[in-house]
């Protein structure tokens, strides 16, 4: 019988053969993932907010606020940092000193509806730059078919 083990992010049992070790726990592989992205988005969160403030490490009551965010509002960490970004950067509010991060509840919604709208824009460009080369190839086909023909009439 396979050994059981706990997976440290959802807290629920597995078979360890099942499992993806890491540092002697094992995982789901969809909770190591969203884990292993989860603790990627969180360094970005802390470098940008470290670049904001011109700081070398966020302040206690920023990581409070950080924790109070995923925990009571259900933000993510990606989400977060959009939502600081489109503050600062999109409205171009300035960075004040000694400032935390109180701002992204009131502007969470508005910097995701942003966020969405931009990327929405961004596909739909895409998909007309991935239309384009397959009319060209259709021209380049006519005008073959043209070369083709001249030839043709000229050994008559
Ligand atoms: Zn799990």
């Amino acid at each position: 019988m396979a050994r059981r083990v706990k997976c440290p992010y959802c807290e629920t049992y597995l078979d360890k053969d099942d499992a993806i070790p890491y540092k002697k726990r094992y995982y789901h592989q969809h909770c190591f993932d969203t884990w292993k992205m989860e603790a990627e988005h969180r360094k970005e969160l802390i470098k940008y907010i470290c670049e904001l403030y011109k700081i070398d490490a966020p302040t206690g009551m920023m990581l409070k606020q950080i924790k109070e965010f995923q925990e009571e509002y259900k933000y993510k960490l990606k989400g977060i940092e959009l939502a600081l970004r489109y503050f600062h950067e999109t409205l171009g509010n300035p960075v004040r000193k000694g400032d935390g991060l109180g701002i992204v509840p009131f502007i969470y919604e508005e910097a995701k509806a942003d966020y969405l709208q931009k990327k929405a824009i961004k596909e739909s460009v895409e998909k007309a730059k991935k239309h384009k080369p397959k009319e060209r190839i259709v021209v380049i086909k006519k005008q073959n078919r043209k070369n083709i023909k001249i030839v043709d009439i000229s050994t008559l």
